[in-house]
């Protein structure tokens, strides 16, 4: 029998024991305890090069880990309180190893240590890809303000994109509080006036009517209110005219990937093919590129 040493289970000797939500480890307080630590070093790491993009690398990394716990009862259903878990499936309390972004979820093999489920793909995407949206904030926006802004909206596409993959849904407990920030914080950006902003919000409650109305002949479903309430974000986050051509890349992007899709047969005509991460796509482009 060979004895394995890895270090990063030390911070978690509960981690192979046997598995039992009432005995699963320490309170989950020990894992914020534990991810605080690294959101210091990787601040501490990142601050040597620059102070502005050490500010952007530390708000990825606690906007990724927070939208990544809390990813499964951002659009489940579930109830938005109580402790924190890292598997939907037996909810057992939090543990330290956790702590440590993406490297905890790695370390424990991409699987619950409770009940062997395996941990879903927002466990992996979301923590870098928050840290690498933030760190492009920071380069498109350079002042703080700005970019922890862009940085925050970016991430809300990213979820987005992974709660309509994975269940079909544009959940309104993500639109909503986003719909809302976006509107009081239209004064904060640096290239764009209130009222571009607020027109941007008008165009995408616009095209959105538009979209829903022209889509009715195609039966239900065909355009959800999700995407509608998707394209109303998009328009308050970009503002006037970014919507527009955000959503226009957005649109022909989901055009030449469903004629891949349809020629290669791996889709038919009639199959659903989700609007949100294309939404977010354009979304994206709106904020940092137009
Ligand atoms: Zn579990």
């Amino acid at each position: 029998m060979s004895i394995q040493f890895d270090p990063i289970l030390l911070l978690d000797p509960y981690l192979r024991a046997p598995s039992s939500r009432w005995r699963a480890g320490p309170h989950p307080a020990a894992a914020f305890v534990v991810f605080a630590a690294c959101a210091l070093l990787a601040f501490a790491a990142v601050a040597l090069f620059s102070l502005a993009l050490a500010v952007a690398v530390t708000a990825g990394l606690v906007c990724g880990h927070f939208a990544d716990l809390f990813f499964g009862r951002l659009y489940t259903g579930s109830e938005l309180g109580g402790s924190a878990y890292r598997c939907n499936d037996c909810r057992a309390p939090l543990r330290p190893l956790f702590g440590i972004p993406l490297l905890g979820t790695l370390a424990a093999r991409l699987r619950c240590p409770d009940c062997g489920s395996r941990l879903p793909l927002p466990a992996v995407v979301l923590p870098v890809g928050a840290v690498a949206l933030f760190a492009a904030s920071h380069f498109v926006f350079h002042a703080t303000g700005p970019t922890l802004l862009g940085g925050f909206f970016a991430t809300a596409f990213l979820t987005l994109t992974l709660t309509d993959l994975d269940r079909r849904l544009l959940p309104n407990r993500i639109v909503y509080p986003c719909v809302l920030l976006a509107a009081a914080f239209c004064w904060a950006w640096p290239d764009r006036s209130v009222g571009a902003i607020l027109l941007g919000g008008g165009v995408g409650i616009a095209i959105a009517t538009g979209l829903l109305l022209l889509s009715l002949p195609f039966g239900k479903g065909a355009f959800g209110m999700g995407d509608v309430k998707m394209i109303v974000l998009i328009g308050f986050v970009t503002g006037y005219p970014a919507v527009v051509s955000g959503l226009l890349v957005g649109t022909l992007a989901a055009g030449a990937v469903a004629l891949v899709l349809i020629i290669t047969r791996l889709r038919g005509t009639r199959d659903y093919i989700p609007h949100g991460p294309f939404l977010a796509l354009g979304g994206l482009i709106g904020l940092f590129f137009i």
